[in-house]
């Protein structure tokens, strides 16, 4: 079906004929699960045995899904973007940070990328991974209600001591902030906290968004309590289907009890749709991002901004994907006027692995996306040739 995402030119209109070739080239392996299984051990095994594979993954996928080492590294890309109306927001890579003095250092490079992009209209929200301020193991145990010994109580404060430093950060820069969703194990503790940080912060405007992961069958309930609970506040929330599926059925099943996914892909697209049906019909409070490459969830969005009567760039509705995939959305959103940002991840290289190699894995599984991303690069080359006669 032809939509407004059809149109390739504008999509890739940023990328040199060398960065398409190489997007064809990635794709074309990704779509392999063989390949992707591969490729993931043999980065692994290089990673373990100090084997100097850095720079090859740098010019390859690196290059094509993140925006570079440091947050400056990023300025180039960043302005790139924000020339067609696409906005960035800079992810610094947490996958590798275990304990305290990591812990520390993670809050502390918030702290400086919050001050990084303040003033910047081209960088409106940060992001934060709430288990990179603290260990998962703690997040579990408040999630299932169990009580804390006097060692954990004052770790615990500690998490909530940057948790709020990061937000209260971000107020003071006014700085909208997203706070990633995670696996269900660790998820309450994240909900309850970033709801206080709501209430703190969210009296005027939206700037502390938790993130909703519809693949969930409890988020429908979960947002309508908080909103009839909570009539005093802005609410923020980024609307995703989740990313942890796979890995959440497979504990499910080990520890027997229900799964806490929607039952099918059918049945998480329909909750997808109410809940943003429920955010459109309570915006005088919500402001919402809907992080999705899914064209017909964002067709949707459109279509109930325009019968609603809501400007394309009204601050209420953001729509985000990940820098690397999906052009075709944001840069047609862009053009068209609609506020739109990529996901820019960046740090050092070795940090950024797991993130690659889980956008890989994910490529290979979310059916039908590497397809999708592949006839596009593949229309824009045969494009270009053809102009070029
Ligand atoms: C800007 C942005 C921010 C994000 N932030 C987060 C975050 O904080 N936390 C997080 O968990 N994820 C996050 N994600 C990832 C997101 O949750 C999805 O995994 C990803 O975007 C794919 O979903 P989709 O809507 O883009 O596309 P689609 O291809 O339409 O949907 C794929 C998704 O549908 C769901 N699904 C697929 N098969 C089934 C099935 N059989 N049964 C039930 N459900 C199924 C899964 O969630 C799968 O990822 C983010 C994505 C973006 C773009």
């Amino acid at each position: 079906m032809n939509t407004i995402f059809s149109n390739t030119k504008d999509a890739f209109s940023i990328k040199t004929d060398f960065e398409l070739l190489r997007a064809h080239f990635l794709f074309k392996i990704i779509e392999n699960r063989f390949l992707v299984k591969i490729g993931a051990f043999l980065i692994n095994f290089s990673l373990k045995f100090y084997i100097p594979i850095n720079p090859l993954i740098k010019v390859t996928v690196f290059n094509h899904f993140c925006g570079g080492v440091s947050e400056s590294d990023c300025n180039p890309v960043i302005n790139k973007m924000y020339n067609k109306n696409v906005c960035s927001v800079l992810d610094f890579s947490t996958e590798a940070f275990k304990n305290e003095t990591e812990f520390d250092k993670c809050y502390k490079k918030k702290l400086s990328v919050l001050d990084f992009i303040k003033n910047r209209v081209e960088i409106p929200f940060a992001v934060f991974k709430p288990t990179c301020l603290g260990r998962i193991g703690l997040f579990e145990k408040i999630s299932s209600d169990k009580k804390l010994n006097v060692m954990e109580e004052e770790e615990w404060g500690r998490v909530q001591f940057r948790f709020e430093g990061v937000c209260q950060k971000a107020f003071d820069n006014n700085v909208k902030i997203l706070i990633d969703a995670e696996e269900v194990s660790v998820q309450k503790a994240i909900d309850d906290l970033t709801l206080k940080m709501m209430i703190k912060f969210n009296r005027e405007k939206a700037i502390v968004y938790n993130t909703i992961q519809m693949y969930r069958w409890d988020r429908l309930d979960y947002m309508n309590n908080i909103l009839s609970d909570h009539s005093d506040i802005i609410f923020g929330f980024k609307l995703v289907r989740g990313a942890y599926m796979e890995k959440e059925r497979e504990i499910a099943n080990r520890l027997k009890i229900k799964s806490p996914i929607c039952k099918d892909k059918e049945s998480t697209d329909m909750n997808f749709n109410l809940a943003i049906d429920l955010l459109f019909n309570n915006l005088d409070r919500i402001s919402f991002v809907c992080g999705s490459h899914n064209e017909d969830s964002i067709l949707k969005i459109m279509k109930m901004m325009t019968k609603k009567n809501i400007n394309k760039n009204d601050d209420k509705i953001w729509f985000g994907q990940l820098y690397g995939m999906s052009d075709n959305i944001s840069f047609n959103l862009g053009i068209k006027g609609y506020n739109v940002f990529k996901i820019l991840p960046f740090g050092p290289v070795r940090n950024l692995i797991p993130y690659l190699i889980r956008r890989a894995e994910e490529n290979t599984s979310v059916k039908g996306q590497t397809g999708r991303e592949l006839q596009l690069i593949l229309n824009e080359r045969k494009r270009r040739k053809l102009e070029k006669i």
